[in-house]
């Protein structure tokens, strides 16, 4: 049984036990509403912990490009890609955004999922980078998802800037010296991440705007060895960085670094998202390498609409285990707990602790093997955030 109170985990055991001590408490086990999960597996509500929620437009046609063999960069330097996106999302006000946001966080829920983290950074300008953080933090107020919103300025060099000789630094200098003041001034970001790349940011750039980020009181964290070793999960674990994302192909100095990280106060997660490597039709991180050196591992959707189109977490866990070759119980952990703690949630989400928020799901499964084990189906029966039911199948 699990008791909750106020909207947290009061206490986790046989049922006899748990009672006697809410009575022995002066509960008044008469106001507790009872949910059976009818022999259902109970986990802790999902998390994902790395989303790029808010966006306009779609960008089906590069499928069909990436299967005529078409890269990443190829789409990008085409002027296709991201800067797609990004022209569509300067055009798109609040409302439209927020409308879209909505209709993809419902998704998300009835796949489990109670926390999201969700990035900016397809506006590129201070303008439409504030209206993204302010959508993204309105929606988690609107619940019930909560929404960690992450300053993403630096996820691509805008259009604008191109053209120049110094495109790339000066863009750099503004994200700097022009958005992360107003974005700090603003209050709700509570992390910066920086697209670490070759060709994109380099390892110096992407320190220097997460240092400056960092003076803001932000957390730092980076998309990080995507396409190329980058020195991104390098410098991940020299900044203390809550968490590094992608890490397709990390060094093994990288890896190293991150591994040495794991026994601090203040690891740095590796965040994988295997649904891009699999959309992208390119091979997955190297996992299990990163859990042998007992770095703690999360996964994502990378929900985003160039890349991995999809919302649905329990899929990823899924492509995990094949792609991967990680463990039920390995995927399990890697989109609670230790999701929670790269979203920068740990010590109120993701395990059923005392004291943690009641975000749980009922799942139409009775083993937790079973979850990633159904591929594609919808096995979510119940979720409930902060001890209220939110979601329930059919209902
Ligand atoms: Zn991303």
């Amino acid at each position: 049984m699990i008791a909750c109170w106020g909207g947290k985990i009061l206490g986790v055991g046989p049922r006899d036990a748990i009672e006697t001590g809410l009575e022995a408490n002066g509960y008044p086990l008469s106001r507790f509403v009872r949910i059976d999960a009818d022999g259902g597996v109970v986990t802790p509500g999902l998390v994902d912990p790395h989303t790029h929620l808010l966006f306009a437009g779609s960008r089906e046609r590069e499928l069909v490009l990436r299967q005529r063999g078409a890269g990443y960069m190829e789409i990008l330097a085409a002027g296709g890609g991201i800067l797609s996106t990004v022209a569509a999302t300067r055009a798109a006000d609040a409302e439209q955004l927020a409308a879209h946001g909505r209709r993809w966080l419902d998704e998300m829920l009835r796949h489990g999922v109670t926390t999201i983290e969700a990035k900016s950074g397809y506006g590129l300008d201070l303008q439409t980078e504030l209206r993204l953080l302010q959508v993204a933090f309105e929606l988690g107020k609107e619940g019930p998802v909560d929404v960690v919103p992450t300053f993403l300025g630096a996820h691509a060099v805008p259009q604008e800037y191109r053209a120049r000789p110094d495109g790339t630094e000066a863009y750099v200098r503004s994200v700097i010296e022009e958005q992360l003041p107003g974005v700090a001034a603003q209050g709700r970001a509570r992390s910066c991440d920086v697209f670490c790349e070759e060709g994109v940011f380099t390892a110096s750039q992407t320190r220097r705007i997460l240092q400056a980020a960092a003076a803001y009181g932000m957390a730092m964290r980076l998309h990080a060895d995507e396409l190329a070793p980058s020195g991104g999960a390098e410098l991940a674990a020299e900044l203390g960085a809550i968490s590094a994302d992608h890490l397709h192909v990390p060094s093994d100095e990288g890896l190293a670094a991150m591994a040495e990280s794991a026994g601090g106060p203040t690891p740095t997660v590796a965040t994988l998202l295997p649904a891009t490597t699999w959309f992208l039709m390119t091979d997955a991180a190297p996992a299990r390498r990163f859990i042998d050196a007992g770095v703690p591992v999360a996964l994502g959707t990378d929900f985003n609409p160039g890349t991995s189109p999809t919302p649905n977490l329990p899929l990823v866990m899924t492509v995990a285990c094949l792609e991967m070759k990680m463990s039920p119980a390995e995927v399990l952990a890697a989109v609670t707990i230790n999701a929670a703690f790269a979203a920068g949630v740990g010590a109120d989400a993701g395990s059923l602790e005392p004291g943690k928020n009641a975000d749980l799901v009922i799942w139409r499964a009775t083993d937790v093997g079973q979850l990633p084990y159904w591929v594609g189906a919808d096995l979510v029966d119940t979720v409930v955030k902060r001890g209220h039911v939110v979601y329930r199948r059919g209902g």
